[in-house]
């Protein structure tokens, strides 16, 4: 009983034929009181689609979860410039105008 959830990870997901809703083991229902880590063969027989009302043989096996979640969320990462706040940006801004006023001064100290 202890690795349960991560026996979830693997169980299989079942499809909504009808309305297209995933019975997701590893969240359970909250609507049916279905605790996360319920396998689908588990839930009781007159168990039905929380959204449609449809019965369990209306659900087909559409597999376990695939890949890690939370990936997308990830991409934004690693732009460099557009991960600056507006603050950092306007900083960049007057430190480069800063260094040319320097570099053209410097130019007018060569003369
Ligand atoms: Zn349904």
């Amino acid at each position: 009983m202890s690795d349960r959830a991560t026996e979830a990870e693997t169980l299989d997901r079942y499809e909504c034929r009808t309305c297209g809703y995933v019975y997701e083991p590893k969240k359970g229902s909250s609507q049916g009181n279905i605790a996360p880590g319920t396998a689908f063969e588990e839930l009781a027989p007159k168990w039905r689609c929380p959204v449609c009302g449809a019965s369990k043989g209306q659900f087909q096996n559409v597999g376990p979860v695939e890949g890690p979640s939370g990936f997308e969320e990830n991409l934004g990462y690693g732009l460099g410039v557009n991960t600056l706040t507006p603050s950092q940006k306007n900083l960049l801004i007057f430190a480069a105008l800063g260094l040319g006023f320097l570099f053209l001064i410097g130019l007018y100290g060569l003369h």
